[in-house]
């Protein structure tokens, strides 16, 4: 039977009986629940890869010793879990993980940024800190060139997201552009 949202939370109450620290770090989210938790590392259970696209300062000739490639710009997150999960957690240097995991459990879509609902961090911390910490997320991800943004983009129609992910109404594409300009991103980011 598949887990749903109150099984983990059940869970995560037990795991973490104290609140922990969320932060925006410039370009990821520092999240203490992390180093006890280590559940979207791990073997996945969708049948669907998570693919997770490298920018081109993170691809090498080692880059296929460290993570499962579907091509040379695109790490997979399956069933087989992370190859970069060592068991001190994530084995890459922070510039060498892909942006998706450092912006997890916020999760940029084409449609705008979406919040994966069983993480602990997000179960767990009020929904309005995650919002600040999405339009600090936003502001990031509108620095990134398009052509990478698009491949950083998960492509997963809404409906299917919405299973398991709350949708923030903090959106992009053409603002993007507008926040490059120096415009103001608040004002665009809210639909
Ligand atoms: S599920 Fe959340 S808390 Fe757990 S490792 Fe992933 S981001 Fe961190
Ligand atoms: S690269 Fe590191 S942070 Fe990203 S999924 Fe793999 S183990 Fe986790």
């Amino acid at each position: 039977m598949k887990k749903d949202i109150w099984y983990y939370l059940a869970l995560w109450r037990k795991c973490f009986p104290q609140h922990r620290k969320l932060l925006w770090r410039g370009s990821w989210l520092e999240n203490d629940y992390c180093q006890d938790c280590r559940y979207c590392c791990g073997p996945q259970d969708s049948p669907i890869p998570y693919p997770m696209h490298l920018l081109p300062e993170q691809v090498g000739p080692e880059t296929g010793k460290h993570l499962y490639l579907v091509d040379t710009h695109t790490a997979i997150l399956d069933q087989r879990g992370c190859k970069a999960l060592g068991s001190e957690g994530c084995s890459l240097e922070r510039a060498l993980r892909p942006v998706a995991c450092g912006l997890f459990p916020l999760v940029p879509t084409k449609r705008g940024l979406f919040l994966y609902k069983n993480c602990p961090a997000v179960l767990l911390t009020p929904l309005v800190q995650w919002m600040d910490l999405a339009q600090e997320a936003g502001r990031f991800l509108c620095r990134i060139p398009r052509e990478h943004l698009q491949h950083i983009c998960l492509s997963i129609a809404p409906e299917k997201l919405a299973e398991s992910h709350i949708f923030l109404h903090i959106a992009w594409g053409k603002n993007q552009h507008d926040h490059a300009q120096g415009k103001r991103f608040d004002n665009a980011k809210i639909r």
